[in-house]
């Protein structure tokens, strides 16, 4: 007999908001028990939602993420879409909740009918929080949300892991003196497919000097061969200005990129990273810690070579070929 469907499989695929609810604490829940219920309730509804988008967002905190968020979501929203907004913030452990903790912070998409939010999952390491934000967004796509919207504060690790759950990669910037280029991290300009001069009705000017230099870098930074050349633009999110055609790019960006094939991609990695972490983790659990530091003290000292040294682990852990 097989066994029987979790109890949140049927209400989560009719579109129970509860149910989701329920099902991202289960999945956010470190009891092994919880996790086993967690990772039957994925297996059942994989596959099951219709086509969906998935938005990474960054930028640095006060650029506008939550103001835009909010402008786009509600819009969206009114237009019939259903929209899950969820957030990567490693730093919401220590601090409480620097990122949707707050409620407030998108006043008029948290009480819409067809919107769900949820905070960052607080605790544990980015990878957990990583993995937890994931699962929330598997679950959102079986529950019907169709737009799902991943945020995170452009600082750390965390825009490589959200850009590594989303289809496209948003980043918010804003118009200066001269220095919106320096103050981006390189790394995160190569991430983004998109990228949003906000607070463009503060200083028209200054955001068309911005939305240049910007769209010149981008250029330089991508490879002709690219399918897609990304997009520049400009908005007001507290206006509203500009936010429709942010939508239009995502649009024209998930009409041109095999979407499909890049989810393959990132369950691969996903996967490939979780057996990585495994197999380390066992690893250390079978080794003796000591005679493991006394050697990477003797690599450090030049004593070994590092793979002499991997090499003499032999003595002490599972054999290891290098
Ligand atoms: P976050 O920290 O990135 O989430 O930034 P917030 O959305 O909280 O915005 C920071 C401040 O900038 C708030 O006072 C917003 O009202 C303001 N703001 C956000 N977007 C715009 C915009 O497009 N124009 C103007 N004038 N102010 C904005």
């Amino acid at each position: 007999m097989p066994p029987a469907a979790h109890p949140l499989t049927a209400p989560l695929l009719a579109g129970n908001r509860r149910a989701l609810a329920q099902a991202i604490t289960l999945a956010e829940s470190t009891r092994p028990d919880h996790e086993a219920q967690a990772q039957q309730l994925l297996a059942e509804v994989a596959g099951q939602g219709k086509q969906t988008v998935r938005v990474g967002l960054t930028g640095v905190p006060g650029v506008g993420k939550s103001t835009f968020i909010e402008a786009l979501g509600v819009q969206l929203a009114d237009a019939g879409h259903r929209v899950a907004v969820l957030a990567v913030d490693p730093s919401s452990a220590r601090t409480g909740g620097s990122i949707m903790g707050d409620k407030t912070r998108m006043p008029r998409l948290t009480v819409h009918p067809n919107a769900f939010i949820r905070p960052s999952p607080s605790g544990g390491t980015l990878g957990g929080v990583t993995r937890r934000t994931r699962e929330a967004l598997l679950l959102c796509e079986a529950a019907g949300y169709g737009v799902v919207l991943v945020e995170t504060v452009g600082v750390g690790q965390s825009e490589t892991q959200v850009a590594a759950m989303t289809d496209l990669f948003v980043l918010l910037t804003l118009h200066g003196a001269g220095d919106e280029l320096q103050g981006i991290k390189r790394g995160i300009m190569e991430l983004a497919d998109v990228c949003v001069v906000n607070k463009a009705d503060t200083d028209p000017a200054a955001a068309n000097r911005a939305q240049s230099e910007l769209t010149a870098a981008l250029s330089l930074l991508t490879l002709h061969s690219a399918v897609w050349q990304p997009r520049v633009l400009q908005v007001s999110s507290v206006s509203g200005a500009g936010v429709g055609s942010v939508w239009e790019a995502v649009q024209a960006y998930t009409a041109t990129v095999d979407i499909p094939a890049k989810r393959r991609t990132q369950t691969a990695a996903w996967f490939d990273e979780l057996l990585r972490e495994v197999a380390w983790r066992s690893f250390l659990e079978r080794t003796d810690s000591a005679a493991l530091a006394r050697l990477r003290a003797e690599v450090l000292e030049g004593k070994l070579t590092p793979v002499q040294g991997v090499k003499a682990l032999g003595g002490f852990a599972a054999s290891v070929d290098v």
